[in-house]
């Protein structure tokens, strides 16, 4: 009901605010259903959002509401649970559905607005050689490697959209091997593999992201490695990334890890200041957000040297700037640091959370783990499965994959249903918190 309500506000808020806020603040906005015609309840990204939205916009929101559902008496904010991601602005969104479907690049990731120091130079500069000329540089298989959020997807992207450009005959197929993995499973299952390697073999450039996933799945390896050396053979440029130097990659058959090393490997590290500082003007100038020199130097020495990080906040300066029409203030900007420093994903496995699970309504944990149907199981497995995509950055597939084989669409569903009811169930969202706390702590 909440949710019918909700989809009828949004266009009066479309109407009321400039763009960049409808979409950076309201749009990510869930309604949950509260149980009480009276609230309307709606979930955001994370406490900052919540706090900041109740504020300086919850009357505007009550009249608005109140104008679709007269019997509304409070708008209620509540933050998604513990340690969830950032709000998603468009061009995160974007990201996020170019790195889902295969063969869509993400625009935005381009050479261009690839700020180069030190330690990406050289990345860079192969990365522009292969582009130019794909399949025909020593460089192939040219292979990018580095720690998480320092722009290996993105000049994956940059490549592709590069050749796409330059060669409108190229075929570039973009796909992380989680992709790959699933596309396999699932033409497996619908004897279709044929078609399966054959789109990968028709490509001219072929980009896959995050190789590291293919740790431990022997027959995908397999597959890979026939479509790799098809592609080799025919002098088609092959692109990939990892999170580890390949040589630390267990889990990988040893033959294609010596076939990622017949070209050239190149790894990315952390910006140093003096390019984090020109990472974040760029960014700002891009989004018109004016900062001050020592704001600047502010930021780019206190956080991470993860570049992703970085962009989070950007995103939230703006958010701050354009909604209440003001500087950004060293204030704000420790305000924002503060909250985005607590959001550092923790590292927690799928099996951890269905043991801790299991152990606090005392289940065995196998239970979690089959199609078991029983209710209480059923209700205990939707909410390990809610923590697993509150708590860790799996996708929806794999946790599904986690609790007997079940699919996306399966999660979601789970989530959904955790959301309203620990809104309506206190004792739910106790147990969520409880259970939620035992990670933290480690
Ligand atoms: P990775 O794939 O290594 O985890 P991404 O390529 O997804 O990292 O980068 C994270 C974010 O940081 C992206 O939005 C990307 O555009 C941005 N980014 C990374 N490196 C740079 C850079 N050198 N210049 C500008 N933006 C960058
Ligand atoms: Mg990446």
């Amino acid at each position: 009901m909440g949710h019918d309500i909700w989809q009828q506000v949004l266009p009066h808020i479309s109407r009321a605010v400039d763009h960049n806020r409808y979409e950076t603040w309201f749009k990510p906005l869930v309604a949950l259903d509260s149980g009480d015609p009276a609230v309307l309840t709606l979930s955001a990204p994370n406490q900052f959002v919540s706090d900041f939205l109740d504020q300086h916009f919850g009357a505007t929101l009550l009249s608005l509401a109140q104008k679709v559902s007269p019997s509304i008496r409070q708008v209620r904010f509540v933050p998604a649970a513990v340690s969830s991601p950032a709000p998603s602005p468009p061009a995160r969104r974007n990201a996020a559905s170019a790195a889902t479907s295969q063969n869509t690049l993400n625009p935005q990731y381009t050479f261009d607005l690839f700020v180069v120091g030190p330690t990406n130079e050289f990345a860079k500069s192969v990365a522009m050689a292969v582009a130019e000329a794909p399949g025909h540089t020593k460089f192939n298989p040219l292979l990018i490697y580095g720690g998480v959020g320092l722009g290996k997807t993105h000049l994956l992207h940059a490549i592709g959209n590069h050749v796409s450009k330059s060669f409108p005959d190229a075929e570039v197929t973009y796909v992380t091997s989680e992709e790959f993995y699933f596309a396999f499973i699932d033409a497996i299952k619908n004897n279709t593999r044929k078609e399966f390697s054959d789109r990968f073999r028709q490509s001219t450039t072929l980009l896959v992201d995050d190789i590291q996933f293919l740790v431990g799945k022997e027959s995908t390896q397999e597959e890979f490695f026939y479509i790799f050396n098809t592609l080799y053979q025919s002098q088609k440029q092959i692109i990939l990334t990892s999170d580890l130097p390949p040589a630390s990659i267990q889990g990988l058959q040893d033959r294609l890890l010596s076939r990622f090393q017949w070209g050239l490997c190149v790894d990315i590290q952390p910006p140093n200041l003096e390019t984090r500082v020109a990472i974040i003007q760029k960014k700002a100038e891009r989004d018109n957000l004016s900062i001050s020199e020592d704001i600047l130097y502010f930021i780019a020495e206190n956080v991470s040297s993860n570049i992703r990080e970085i962009e989070g906040i950007l995103i939230k300066l703006l958010a701050f700037a354009s909604i209440t029409n003001t500087d950004i203030t060293l204030d704000l900007v420790r305000g924002v640091l503060r909250e985005s420093i607590k959001k550092e994903p923790l590292k927690i496995s799928l099996d951890e959370i269905i043991d801790r699970v299991a152990e606090y309504y005392k289940i065995p944990p196998n239970t979690l783990r089959e199609k078991n149907r029983r209710k209480e199981v059923a209700q205990c497995r939707q909410i390990a499965m809610f923590i697993a995509k509150t708590l860790t950055n799996n996708s929806l597939k794999t946790i599904g994959l986690h609790f007997g084989g079940r699919d996306h669409s399966t999660v979601i569903h789970a989530v959904q249903q955790i959301e309203s009811l620990r809104v309506k169930d206190e004792s739910v969202q106790r147990d969520i918190n409880y259970i939620s706390s035992l990670f933290s702590q480690q």
